[in-house]
């Protein structure tokens, strides 16, 4: 449901602005991955009247442009041969490794950040300044198992110019300011950002399959539908017999960002 309320209001967001609605897969962390996760996302999402323009982004298929991506950003990167045990008390990289510019063998690829605040107008949450030196450190953009990042990932595929707008939960928010400062450096332009509130449990936390949130089920596409547009701030009434077509028709011309609760209400099973 959680994964709903976003998708939804990020489809209705960019519909309503006539614009089209992509589907990305980040898919470049193969070891954490379900193979048949993806998948089912996709025939869930169709099933409740969300349906992507264009073809679907893998980023599993960007490795051209993430290493394209490294060698442009070759000033600012360092190769950190730390290991998590050794930064384990430590809630900022401190810099251990920045002497090495030049690369070596089983190492992390980081990029060092400048002591500079960087400024980002959040359409839900206004004016959002983080500086990156306090909050994030030196971060990495290419893993010692030679994996991407998923900073250096998302700064790519968000900076490109026919991606205008980025909708997503506020679990998100700290990542937007590593990323666009990745965006400044590749010469890249960031989206405009909206980070909505996720939806939780009552104790607070995050819906979430870690959670024990419960499966969405694709045979009651309305009720979860008419659900979501209830977290997000509208009042559709009840209509037992519309389909998710109609759902989402009503979403079309109701939705409005403004109207969306800057805490969105707790999520309750019984509800649906
Ligand atoms: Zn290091």
């Amino acid at each position: 449901m959680g994964s709903l309320v976003t998708a939804l209001a990020s489809y209705l967001d960019i519909k309503q602005r006539g614009g089209h609605w992509l589907v990305r897969i980040d898919d470049i962390d193969p070891p954490r991955q379900d193979s048949g996760a993806t998948s089912k996302i996709l025939r869930s999402l169709q099933a409740h009247g969300l349906q992507w323009d264009q073809s679907i982004i893998y980023q599993s298929r960007h490795a051209d442009q993430y290493k394209q991506a490294l060698t442009t950003l070759k000033p600012h990167l360092f190769y950190c041969r730390c290991t998590r045990k050794s930064l384990k008390e430590i809630k900022l990289y401190p810099g251990t490794c920045r002497e090495f510019t030049t690369v070596r063998s089983d190492s992390a690829t980081r990029c060092r950040v400048e002591d500079a605040t960087i400024l980002f107008e959040d359409e839900v949450l206004g004016v959002q300044k983080m500086n990156l030196v306090k909050a994030v450190g030196d971060f990495i953009v290419h893993r010692r198992d030679n994996l991407w990042a998923y900073h250096l990932a998302t700064a790519v595929d968000d900076g490109q110019p026919n991606i205008t707008h980025v909708l997503r939960g506020q679990d998100l928010l700290d990542t937007t300011s590593p990323q666009s400062y990745l965006m400044n450096l590749l010469d890249l332009s960031p989206p405009t950002y909206a980070h909505l509130p996720v939806l939780c449990f009552a104790d607070g936390t995050k819906l979430s399959k870690q959670t024990h949130a419960p499966a969405l089920e694709d045979a009651q596409a309305g009720q979860n539908l008419s659900a979501a547009l209830h977290y997000l701030g509208l009042q559709p009434g009840k209509h037992k017999q519309w389909n998710p077509a109609q759902w989402i028709a009503w979403g079309l011309q109701h939705w409005c960002l403004s109207k969306v609760p800057v805490k969105l209400p707790i999520f309750s099973a019984a509800s649906l």
